[in-house]
């Protein structure tokens, strides 16, 4: 039996979902502590749409795995067990943000992603790798840094039931916005409209999902938060309004190996558009003013936070597919150890 399981990627996949022999579990080392590290049982670990892109063979995704590579996630919590940081002592709990492993124990590298301490008397452990980790500074940098909608414009979001999505939505409506979300089926839309407060959701898998995206915008779009591309992102093109901007957060739908598709880019010209790309770890200058305000508007009530959590390290591939498929509702995860 693993002392120290770790999911590694054992052979790279075929297009379309994800199978347990494409990941392997093994025994990872656990190195003696230096000065100014600690060591982090995993409690909750991310898991992201875009590892399924990084684990292709020829992926073209910012992080791109090797075989045998340990499997990177955009955030673990998890109980500190041993500590030679002055900071944390054996018993604290912490985040680390945003450079993540699907491993048991973990010595997190100081990179430029925070290692941050957490109180799970707080706010519940699974809140800091959703709402107030990786995936709730992904939707504040892309509304409030790049999108900035103003108030009564219209906003609208893709893969809006999903973990950034949902909670763009939400910064959108507290910055006054008239909010649409984009979702898969009735159930995630009345999920969309009735849990997370937009003012209208669309299932972009309605025949006549460009007409209803037409009606609900009928003064335009102001801001389009790209979480899919493809046919949503042809869908929406049209409809942007002069000054539109388009916050390019991430194209799951072209994660799978599917050709990529897009809009004619002549209209950024024709209508003075704004298309901007972002990487929310490039913008680490508004963490401390992200932690305030979205732990506050969490704690008044103004956001909600829901979490599809997946048990064992051995079970997070579906995990992944559960991202492609639209299994989750809010922010998956994987439970690596009990909280206790
Ligand atoms: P989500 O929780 O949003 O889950 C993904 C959702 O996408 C699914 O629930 C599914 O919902 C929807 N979806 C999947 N395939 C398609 C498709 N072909 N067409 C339309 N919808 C689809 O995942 P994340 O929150 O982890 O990621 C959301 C996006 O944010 C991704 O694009 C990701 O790469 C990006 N991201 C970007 C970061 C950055 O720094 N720029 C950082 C973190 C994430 P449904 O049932 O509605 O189809």
């Amino acid at each position: 039996m693993c002392v120290n399981p770790g999911v590694r990627l054992r052979r790279y996949p075929a297009p379309g979902p994800l199978t347990s022999d494409d990941f392997e579990i093994v025994d990872e080392p656990q190195p003696a502590l230096e000065v100014g590290q600690i060591r982090v049982e995993s409690i909750y670990a991310s898991v992201d749409a875009g590892q399924r892109a990084m684990v292709d063979r020829d992926s073209s995704y910012v992080v791109k795995m090797k075989l045998g590579d340990a499997v990177r996630c955009a955030g673990v919590v998890g109980r500190v067990i041993e500590s030679r940081d002055q900071e944390f002592a054996a018993g604290d709990y912490a985040l680390i943000f945003s450079s993540g492993v699907w491993q048991k124990y973990i010595v997190p590298v100081r990179d430029r992603s925070p290692i941050l301490k957490v109180d799970p008397t707080r706010q519940p452990l699974h809140v800091y790798i959703g709402l107030l980790g990786m995936v709730g500074f992904t939707a504040y940098v892309g509304i409030f840094e790049i999108g900035k909608p103003k108030f009564g414009e219209t906003v609208v979001v893709s893969a809006a039931a999903g973990a950034v999505g949902g909670l763009a939505g939400q910064f959108a409506k507290i910055g006054g916005a008239r909010v649409i979300g984009i979702a898969g089926g009735n159930e995630k839309c009345d999920f969309v409209t009735h849990e997370l407060g937009f003012d209208a959701c669309i299932d972009y898998k309605a025949e006549d999902f460009a007409a209803q995206l037409s009606a609900a915008c009928a003064d335009g779009i102001d801001v389009y938060f790209d979480n899919v591309g493809g046919d949503i992102l042809d869908a929406v093109w049209p409809r942007l309004n002069v000054f539109g901007r388009v916050v390019i957060c991430g194209q799951i739908s072209q994660y799978t190996g599917a050709a990529p598709r897009g809009p004619n880019l002549f209209a950024t010209t024709l209508k003075r558009l704004t298309v901007r790309g972002f990487l929310a770890n490039d913008h680490y200058e508004v963490l401390p003013e992200f932690q305030k305000h979205v732990g506050l508007w969490f704690h008044e009530g103004r956001l909600k936070h829901f979490a599809s959590i997946e048990i064992g390290l051995e079970n997070a591939y579906r995990a992944i597919n559960n991202l492609v498929s639209g299994g989750n509702r809010g922010k998956q995860m994987i439970q690596v150890t009990p909280e206790r």
